[in-house]
Order: structure tokens, then sequence, then C-alpha cells
């Protein structure tokens, strides 16, 4: 067990070495969390304004005026809350994810709040994606380098963050990152220094670059 700021705590033990490791995102990764989170938005009279790659400072109310930051964590709980068993898929996540299982050990690292952790793996199970998971607070590359001290074979790690990106590469340079933006609106946006190793908008391309290099 690693000790870190995971819930529960990562079970290295699980995995098989003689595959390489995957280690992805959930929100915007497996599941559409835009539209979803959107959409919770519009219900509550408030609205996201797609003006950077970020919530904060991105949700409007009413009159357009946005949201204080010290409120977000509040709404980001309530749509947890009310949305975690229900997010739809990410196109093509799925099909791809099971092809990938074949060749990799899969471990799903999702920064949702832990007392949503529950209602994340029953949605993951439920949509048969039945891999090991871990709910982490804050930047993953703590995590991502403590897992690379521990597990000898190839690391790859998918996110739509180009800052958790960015913090993966600068904690452990051997793990190859992909940043996978589904969401072509988010995909207007980024405007970060080029951390990652492949840029992907598509899970077919994410499934033909990790099923090349391994
Ligand atoms: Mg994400």
């Amino acid at each position: 067990m690693l000790p870190l700021n995971t819930h529960p705590n990562i079970d290295i033990s699980l995995l098989n070495n003689n595959k390489p490791l995957l280690v992805c995102d959930a929100d915007e990764v497996i599941f559409d969390f835009m539209t979803s989170f959107e959409s919770y938005l519009n219900d509550q009279n408030l609205f996201f304004s797609w003006k950077s790659y970020a919530l904060e400072g991105n949700i409007l109310d009413k009159n357009k005026k946005e949201i204080h930051k010290d409120f977000i964590k509040e709404i980001i709980n309530d749509f947890f809350k009310a949305n975690t068993g229900t997010m739809n898929l990410m196109n093509g996540a799925k099909k791809s994810l099971k092809k990938l299982s074949n060749t990799y050990n899969i471990i799903v690292l999702s920064n949702i709040p832990f007392d949503f952790y529950d209602d994340r793996l029953k949605a993951l199970k439920k949509n048969n994606l039945d891999f090991s998971f871990y709910a982490n607070k804050g930047p993953k590359g703590k995590v991502l380098k403590e897992i690379a001290q521990e597990f000898k074979n190839n690391i790859w790690f998918i996110d739509d963050s180009p800052l958790q990106i960015k913090s993966v590469q600068l904690a452990e340079k051997k793990i190859k990152t992909i940043l996978y933006v589904g969401n072509s609106k988010l995909e207007k946006l980024i405007q970060y220094n080029k951390y990652w190793d492949y840029f992907s908008n598509k899970w077919k391309k994410n499934e033909e670059i990790l099923l090349k290099m391994e």
C-alpha cells in the first residue's frame, strides 16, 4: 500500500508486472462531465461562460456575474451528489478501455471529492468498467511518482487537464502522458505550455497511441 493522499490507498500488488500500466482520469476522460455539469448549472439558473480552461471564474449567476470562488466547492459537491451515478460516458471510452485492458493494467485516478467515491465506483461497475479506482486530492504528480518507484513496467497517464499533465511530467519524466480533450469547446481553450507527449481528442486515437507504443 502506498501511503498517499488517495482514497483508498493505492495497492500496487494488484498490478500485473508483465503488463504496462495506464493511469486514467475519470471526469472528461471516462465520464462526460461538462455536458452534465452545464445542464446542472442551467437547472439552477447558473451558466458556464467557456472563457477559460477552469471552473473558477467561469460559473456565472443569472445576471451573468461570476460566482465567487468560495461557492464553487459547494456547487461541485451538489453536482456530484446529484449526478455521479448518471453521467454519460465519453464517446468510445468504454470500448477502448475494454480493448486496452488486454494489454494494460488500468487504474482510474479521479479528483472526485472522497464523499462520492462509492457513487463513482458504482457508476464504473454499472458501465462494466470494473477497474481499480482511487479518488485523489490535488496534483496527481506525487501519486504517479510514488507508483513509478514501486512499479517497474512502463507507465502511461491520461487526463484532460493540462495542469495535471504538467504535474505528472515534472514529477516523473519517464511516465508518458496523453492530454485527451474530447470536448471541442474545451479544446479551443487550451493555452498552456506543452508538457504532454501526445494530444488527442478521440478515444480511438488514445487507443492507437497506446497500442502502437506497447
Ligand atoms: Mg478530468
